[in-house]
């Protein structure tokens, strides 16, 4: 019954042919639903879900491949069939006709469909809805005006950044650098050479600026980046030629507008009305509650430091280009742990055994493995996935980094689970990460990041594998909220920090001992280390983005003002006056975190505190408590709004105090 995807048959012709045929069939079937004479399921959405399920199936396959081998080709291909697919699908959300018929299921047939059907309908009339398709002609246009500019502005918004970044490089000798560890100094020789010159060149890069910050002896040489960092796409940057104040201005005052036209009070408001908090005001209540909470510890942080500074260079006044130097050697001197020491212990075979017995534990589900499956690549290990002896799905892991594949770490969907006709597909997952391959007969060894990435991919791919939900739109990860898509995979890189969990995952590299629980211990501070800081940096940019996308006007209002309201109200550092760190916000003025940064921290909430209620179980009572995560949340794809399914879990609303206790402030 399985169905692999044939990777060893798949080239360029292959795709195209495929890619093409299906978008042919996708046109052909718009044209014969919209000339359809019944508005029903069966006639109208069964067969357009089905043909987008062929299509996007194709697609991702390209997608997958152009990311772990990537080649012209592929490119070419992308470039070529993007634009296409983008009209396919803004076409397909505008289309009037489609839309009535869509209405008339609702109105007529409705309650005879069962409750996926329904919540598939209900989300099909809301993303008409929110693409303007009810708005009178006029505003339509200016919708789409609105929606063509704001585009046009991110972009612009990113390039600026981009280029103001690029903008900036300085020379120094190597004097100049003392205190900078040796690799990072021939980083920044290497990058002088390819400019033809023998000092050492900085740039305002994260890899080429940070180590700076971090460790450069030179305060002068920290306050001059630091300046050049901070007013990056500013009035104040150097050249002043990539500002991004007036287009700040100018985004906000469309997005107002979109959000007027499509009947919602602020952006805010239409930001939220898709994800699981339910107004701009019970997260703006979440965000403060967490900042008073986390407060005090970010002062004792802060006075802290400012102490050890003082002792050690007999500093008077602690500097925004002091924090993460002396934040660095605060660190060193309380944890000294190396992060090579801790690698020793995390043998790649060892803590995916262990990963999988967890899971096993969890959710009675276990993972076979197969040599039958073709793949991509000669790294790639693949899995049956079975849970109580029934074959419900695959896995791909492609674990080590190589050149051609995009860096970093994700799980995808390679096929969601479906049932077209009675006919079922088995969801198939992928899970990419970045890990350094084995040398000779030595395993591949994982740093502790490694190891909670690892669990946190395994957490996305859990909610993709173990649904039970038919309908692939609302099936495994899709559709979930995008501030609740996050439970599942920070929820499992809790079990990481869990000792008890964590020492079957580790064997020392030379002596097979598992991993001493004094050298945990120091892992765990250095966790907590600094989180009072961390969390209300998180919750100022938090704050400070809703805050802009809600109440403010961009016409009268400042946003350097609202920043420093925010600071005022809930931080303990305050940067300088010509701190400018909004101009370059890509994640909200160039990404899709636009009133949603909150998210993050939303997310972390819900996976915390689910966790504190399996923190310290074993055996029946944590295989009873996996069963219940398993039937309220990892099965159920969007079906319900997730703040039921938390209910269902918890038999309550989320609380933060599990998030506060586990962030070391208590
Ligand atoms: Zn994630």
């Amino acid at each position: 019954m399985s169905q692999f995807i044939p990777f060893n048959t798949v080239d360029i012709n292959y795709l195209t042919a495929q890619l093409e045929q299906k978008i042919d069939a996708l046109q052909l079937l718009v044209s014969k639903i919209e000339a359809s004479p019944t508005s029903t399921w069966n006639s109208i959405i069964a067969p357009l879900h089905s043909s987008l399920y062929e299509l996007n199936y194709i697609w991702g396959i390209a997608e997958h491949l152009q990311s772990v081998r990537d080649s012209p080709e592929l490119r070419d291909f992308h470039e070529k069939y993007q634009p296409i697919l983008t009209d396919l699908y803004v076409g397909l959300g505008q289309n009037q006709q489609l839309y009535r018929q869509t209405q008339a299921i609702k109105d007529q047939e409705y309650s005879q469909l069962n409750a996926e059907q329904q919540k598939v309908v209900n989300n099909e009339l809301r993303d008409f809805r929110l693409s303007g398709i009810t708005l009178a002609p006029e505003q339509q246009q200016e919708y789409k005006k609105i929606q063509n500019k704001a585009a046009e502005l991110n972009t612009k918004f990113d390039h600026n950044v981009l280029d103001a970044t690029d903008g900036y490089a300085k020379y120094v000798s190597r004097d100049e650098l003392a205190g900078v560890p040796t690799d990072n100094l021939s980083i920044y020789q290497e990058q002088a050479q390819s400019d033809g010159r023998d000092d050492y060149k900085i740039t305002l890069h994260m890899p080429s600026y940070l180590p700076i910050m971090q460790y450069a002896n030179n305060r002068e040489l920290r306050r001059e980046l630091y300046h050049a960092y901070v007013t990056r796409a500013s009035e104040l940057s150097a050249d002043g030629k990539f500002d991004n104040s007036a287009i700040i201005r100018q985004i906000l005052d469309l997005r107002y507008q979109k959000a007027q036209l499509l009947g919602f009070k602020t952006y805010a408001d239409y930001s939220v009305y898709t994800k699981m908090a339910e107004t701009p005001e019970q997260v703006l209540d979440f965000l403060y509650q967490l900042a008073e909470k986390s407060r005090d510890y970010a002062q004792r942080d802060l006075d802290e430091l400012r102490e050890f500074a003082k002792q050690l260079d007999n500093l008077d006044e602690l500097q925004a280009w002091d924090i993460a130097y002396y934040s660095e050697k605060l660190q060193e001197q309380k944890y000294s742990y190396s992060s090579n020491e801790l690698k020793q212990y995390f043998q790649l075979p060892k803590v995916f055994t262990g990963l999988f017995a967890l899971i096993k534990q969890l959710y009675q589900v276990e993972f076979i493995s197969t040599q039958n499956m073709p793949s991509w690549h000669p790294d790639v290990t693949t899995y049956d996935v079975i849970q109580h002896g029934k074959f419900i799905g695959h896995i791909y892991f492609d674990l080590y980094s190589r050149e051609g594949k995009q860096s970093g770490a994700w799980m995808n969907s390679a096929q969601n689970r479906s049932m077209d006709n009675g006919e079922p597909r088995l969801p198939i997952a992928y899970i990419i990460c970045n890990f350094t391959k084995p040398i000779g007969t030595k395993p591949s060894l994982l740093s502790f990041d490694d190891v909670q990435t690892l669990f946190h991919e395994m957490g996305h791919g859990l909610h993709h594998l173990l649904t039970t939900i038919d309908n692939s739109a609302i099936a495994g990860i899709n559709g979930v909220e995008w501030d609740a898509v996050e439970l599942p995979s920070q929820f499992m890189e809790y079990f990481a920090w869990d000792y008890a969990i964590l020492r079957t995952i580790t064997a020392h590299v030379e002596t097979g001992v598992e991993l001493p629980e004094e050298l945990f211990a120091k892992v765990l501070a250095s966790r907590h280390y600094q989180s009072g800081l961390q969390m209300l940096r998180q919750l100022e940019f938090s704050i400070f983005d809703l805050k802009l996308h809600g109440k403010y006007d961009a016409h009268t209002a400042d946003y350097l003002q609202l920043i420093n309201q925010v600071r005022q109200e809930i931080a303990v550092i305050t940067p300088p006056e010509y701190n400018r760190f909004a101009n370059s916000f890509g994640h909200i003025f160039a990404g899709g975190y636009a009133a949603g940064y909150y998210s993050y921290k939303w997310a972390e909430v819900l996976a915390c505190d689910v966790f504190s209620q399996f923190d310290g179980k074993s055996g029946a009572e944590l295989a009873e408590l996996g069963d219940k995560f398993y039937k309220t949340i990892l099965s159920q794809g969007s079906l319900r709004p997730m703040m039921e399914n938390f209910k269902a879990l918890m038999g309550r609303e989320p609380q933060i105090e599990a998030l506060i206790k586990y962030s070391g402030m208590q």
